[in-house]
């Protein structure tokens, strides 16, 4: 399902007829991968009739859109995939919510995911996992499996996710669809809910090239209330030739020979110049990564008391934390917290907080070195396909090394597009395109020669 298809018809059925059958078939069709939460059906009426009144000519009028559920909908459950905030009501918008609204997107329903964004296969989902739309005994990837999946399947054309360490970027690989993780700060996090600020970034998916292009147009900018947001420089959108393309060794040492022959025939067609590139650090990626991004988490995570927001349980108020947090957050979320107060604590902070955050420089520093050579960097969005639903569950280390090649970017705070390339074993393999920081545009310019 593409904007320009959902267009059409709107045209032909005129905006309430459209939605009245739309909401029956894509209730009914969810039903088979599970992919939403819940839909916000009275949202979804208010929006209508609030578009009668406003120009056609608006960039996505009545174009349904699935959000991530750690994205604030004013008026609407946010639950980020947790028990803890299952009765949660946002009272804001996020601005990127309030950009698509400005735009004319129908917000159709919140979409499942790991628990605040924590896994790779949505199985830390607090509700149910979501299921591959190509092979439903297998994970959609996570954490934004639910908005890549109902991509996936053709349910909305468009969905927002979020991306920590390879959360929309992984999720889009598995699911056959485009999903980009913007430079950091290029897109406001005002109204999505914190997992490790540093790293996290809002994003969009989209089945196609241009929806992709678009939504992501209207969602970037600086914003007052993110003080990390940046403007988009300007000279940065502007068309420039793309010369050199980057092949990481180390990305393709251990890959899997199929894989990395479907990835290296498909980049081999263009006629761009391929240099090898050596990105030393990144086999560190993973190990910096899990330090600094539990730090984070356990300060994010301090909010949820019982007494703030969503679920509460406990007689007074030590038991009130205690209670709370013990019942109604997860394994994972609770692994991670540990890990996290453990690496900030007097006395291992410098052995593994300090350490973590030399070596993120170093990584961004090796990216840089790269970018001296090449415009852009071709690299494996997964190390392997879509796995079995239960396949990695007891094994938390096997589940953080599927982002072995998503991790590294995200700690340089660079933009990556997963760019969905054919089928192996009929399941999606997805290529990740990395730009330097703000080269977005460039990214999507070399995304569509590999389209041809
Ligand atoms: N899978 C990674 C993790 O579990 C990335 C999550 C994310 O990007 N939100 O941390």
């Amino acid at each position: 399902m593409t904007i320009e298809e959902v267009k059409k018809e709107i045209e032909r059925e005129g905006l309430e007829k459209f939605y009245e059958n739309y909401l029956e078939w894509v209730k009914e069709k969810n039903k088979e991968i599970k992919g939403f939460l819940f839909f916000c059906e009275d949202l979804v009426k208010e929006t209508i009739k609030e578009l009668k009144n406003k120009s056609k000519s608006l960039p996505l009028y009545g174009i349904p859109i699935a959000i991530k559920d750690n994205i604030l909908v004013k008026g609407i459950k946010c639950t980020a995939g947790s028990k803890i905030l299952e009765n949660y009501i946002a009272t804001y918008d996020a601005t990127v919510i309030k950009k698509i609204k400005e735009s004319g997107a129908v917000i159709v329903g919140k979409t499942n995911m790991d628990e605040f964004a924590m896994g790779s296969s949505t199985e830390n989902s607090a509700y149910f996992p979501t299921l591959n739309p190509f092979d439903k005994s297998r994970v959609p990837g996570g954490s934004s499996g639910g908005s890549a999946a109902v991509v996936g399947a053709g349910l909305v054309p468009i969905a927002l996710g979020s991306d920590t360490g390879g959360s929309i970027r992984q999720p889009a690989s598995f699911c056959g669809v485009y999903g980009l993780k913007p430079t950091y700060g290029a897109v406001s996090r005002y109204g999505l809910i914190a997992m490790a600020s540093s790293l996290d970034q809002i994003g969009p998916i989209a089945s196609n090239l241009d929806d992709l292009i678009l939504l992501f147009e209207i969602i970037k900018g600086k914003d007052n209330k993110d003080s990390t947001s940046l403007d988009f420089p300007k000279e940065k959108t502007i068309k420039k030739e793309i010369n050199s393309i980057g092949i990481p060794i180390e990305c393709f040492e251990n890959l899997d020979e199929k894989l990395k022959k479907l990835i290296l025939s498909k980049i081999k067609k263009i006629n761009i110049k391929i240099k090898e590139v050596s990105l030393k650090y990144i086999k560190y990626g993973i190990h910096c990564y899990y330090l600094i991004m539990p730090a984070e988490v356990s300060a994010n995570l301090a909010r949820y008391d019982g007494i703030r927001y969503g679920k509460r349980e406990g007689i007074d108020l030590w038991d009130i934390y205690k209670t709370t947090r013990r019942k109604y957050l997860g394994n994972e979320v609770k692994r991670r917290i540990i890990i996290g107060t453990f690496v900030l604590s007097h006395g291992y902070y410098e052995a593994y907080y300090l350490k973590a955050q030399k070596l993120r420089r170093a990584i961004y520093e090796d990216f840089q070195k790269a970018f001296k050579e090449v415009d852009l960097i071709i690299m494996p969005t997964s190390p392997s396909l879509p796995f079995k639903l239960g396949e990695k569950t007891e094994n938390p280390l096997e589940m953080y090394l599927s982002d072995i090649f998503t991790v590294p970017i995200s700690l340089a705070g660079l933009p990556a597009l997963n760019v969905p390339i054919g089928f192996m074993n009929n399941l999606p393999v997805g290529l990740q395109i990395v730009g330097n920081l703000f080269d977005e545009y460039k990214i999507f310019e070399f995304a569509k020669f590999l389209k041809d």
